[in-house]
């Protein structure tokens, strides 16, 4: 890229920054998640879960710990100010908590990006994760699932200017971003080999290298896209229609099937007594997509 139009973009990134942050005269602020607007979720004191071992060291902790997203807006997104957590993802997490009877005002959550999720299971590093992680048979090799409890798919996310790419049909010599170690990266890699495919830690990243012209889209589930469309909306748009199935879980420690099932029963219940759409209203339905129905869980049996 030329200097002064790399100048430019770093100039209009800037901008970008300031705007965000105040607001934009005629274009409502970006509001993330609201803590007064946020369900207080009932600690079922008294729960015991003694066949987990992943929940006897939490419970004699007194927390849980979860690994989680940090740049992923109205998901699981970390103030940087206060250190604090919010988005759907990280309610899931403490909906959980509170049903397994730990209180979720102390889940400590751990940044944990994709391609790190099973090692992270794998070492009890984290007691379980909740971060846009998709279910699937290679990845149940490795850790355990609990749910799904939200079904996204992918997506593209490109400059609000750009014309010519309308969906992965038109990825071919384009520079495409995604997170390494993620489903859509595989996605892109297998089916749509002519796209020129770049990976890096995290969708955020992804994101600047788009607004400075670095790549030409970025592609993960729309949930996550639609995100980030929020927060530049004069820079940047979701394009075209999913292209896949996305069944978030919640990922456990792969022999610890009693917390798994744990977490199905509690996410059952909690999608059943209001706890779940009270969450999802507050958090990603900011957005402005009105809640779906959870899909059903997927209660597999032990191996
Ligand atoms: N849901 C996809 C995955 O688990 C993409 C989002 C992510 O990387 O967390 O790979």
């Amino acid at each position: 890229m030329p200097r002064t139009r790399r100048a430019l973009a770093a100039l209009a990134l800037a901008l970008l920054a300031v705007t965000a942050a105040c607001g934009k005269e005629g274009s409502p602020p970006v509001k993330g998640p609201q803590p007064d607007q946020l369900p207080h979720y009932r600690v079922n004191t008294g729960f015991q879960l003694d066949a987990s071992p992943t929940w006897r060291k939490a419970s004699k902790r007194g927390h849980f710990v979860v690994g989680a997203k940090e740049d992923q807006p109205y998901l699981g997104e970390k103030d940087p100010a206060t250190g604090l957590y919010s988005g759907f993802d990280i309610e899931i997490a403490k909906m959980v908590s509170a049903s397994l009877g730990l209180d979720p005002a102390r889940i400590v959550f751990r940044t944990i990006a994709s391609a790190n999720r099973e090692t992270a299971l794998q070492n009890g590093q984290i007691d379980y994760y909740v971060g846009t992680y998709t279910i699937n048979d290679n990845r149940k090799k490795l850790v355990g699932f609990a749910g799904p409890y939200y079904l996204a798919g992918q997506s593209l996310l490109v400059r609000a200017d750009e014309k010519d790419i309308k969906g992965p049909q038109d990825l071919a010599g384009k520079r495409v971003c995604s997170a390494a170690g993620s489903t859509p990266y595989q996605r892109i890699q297998q089916d749509y080999p002519r796209a020129d495919l770049v990976a890096y830690d995290t969708y955020s990243v992804c994101v600047d290298n788009l607004l400075t012209y670095q790549v030409d889209a970025v592609t993960t589930d729309d949930a996550i896209l639609i995100g980030y469309a929020a927060k530049a909306p004069d820079e940047l748009k979701v394009v075209g229609k999913p292209f896949s199935e996305e069944p978030y879980g919640i990922g456990v420690p792969r022999d610890d099937n009693a917390l798994r099932f744990a977490i199905d029963d509690a996410l059952e219940a909690d999608e059943k007594n209001g706890y779940w759409k009270e969450a999802y209203d507050a958090t990603l339905g900011l957005s402005g997509v009105p809640a779906p129905q959870p899909p059903p869980i997927d209660r597999y049996p032990a191996s």
